[in-house]
């Protein structure tokens, strides 16, 4: 870790915060696995009310995503569980809940749950509350801006620029680009960054790693700017320019 964190940011080794979904719609669980991994999150799963409790042990979470209809134990009750304890009192909770159930979202908000979100929801409002709770509890508020040469990433407002332009990254050459300003001038092999910005539990081809820095090359360097990105034969990639 290059990046001083504060003791008490329960972030995750490559200091991407934990999400734990909890729901029991195996179809919805999967979509959200998927949108939020996109966003960066490390995600942690609970189909039921008592699973969550032991996950939230378990994980540490930073946030956590409550149904309100589960087998087991309801929303609520998991929620005035964590509320009661002195470990989750202050544990980030969304609780989403049925369009018919307006004045159980204001009862979830009055046991604690810091926001809701009623079912169907649009996917991008749910992630931008998401990151807007994770802000207000540190999660994602300390991040700032990382800088090489003349590129400027704000991961605050997730823009990336180089000499003013504004880059259009897509999330992952974003996240690949991250992971390289967090360590400018290391060399990392495919694996390395396999492990670092997709994540262990993600399977994916080295010589996607390839299409990726294609992609990041393609967006980071202008006509006739230099190259940011060298590239170490039979060794891997480092965010530094050819010249040195
Ligand atoms: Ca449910």
């Amino acid at each position: 870790m290059l990046q001083p964190m504060p003791s008490s940011a329960r972030t995750t080794e490559a200091g991407r915060p934990t999400v734990l979904v909890v729901e029991d719609e195996a179809a919805l669980l999967t979509l959200l696995r998927y949108n939020l991994e996109r966003q960066g999150f490390r995600v942690e799963e609970a189909a039921d009310g008592q699973e969550a409790l032991l996950r939230v042990a378990e994980a540490r979470p930073d946030l956590v995503l409550l149904d309100w209809m589960l087998p087991s134990l309801s929303g609520i009750e998991v929620c005035r569980q964590l509320r009661r304890r002195p470990a989750t009192r202050d544990l980030p909770i969304i609780m989403v809940t049925a369009r018919t159930e307006d004045q159980d979202a204001v009862r979830a908000l009055d046991l604690g749950a810091d926001d809701y979100i009623t079912k169907p929801f649009v996917m991008e409002a749910l992630l931008a509350r998401i990151r807007a709770l994770l802000r207000r509890s540190g999660s994602l508020a300390t991040k700032g801006s990382l800088a090489y040469r003349d590129l400027v990433m704000d991961q605050d407002a997730h823009r990336v620029a180089r000499g003013g332009r504004a880059l259009h990254l897509g999330p992952t050459e974003y996240r690949l680009l991250e992971f390289f300003l967090q360590h400018p001038g290391r060399v990392f092999s495919r694996e390395q960054l396999l492990d670092g910005v997709w994540g262990r539990d993600i399977h994916v081809e080295p010589r996607t790693v390839d299409v990726h820095i294609r992609r990041l090359r393609r967006a980071v360097n202008g006509p006739g700017e230099e190259d940011l990105i060298r590239t170490v034969r039979s060794a891997g990639y480092a965010l530094d320019s050819e010249a040195t």
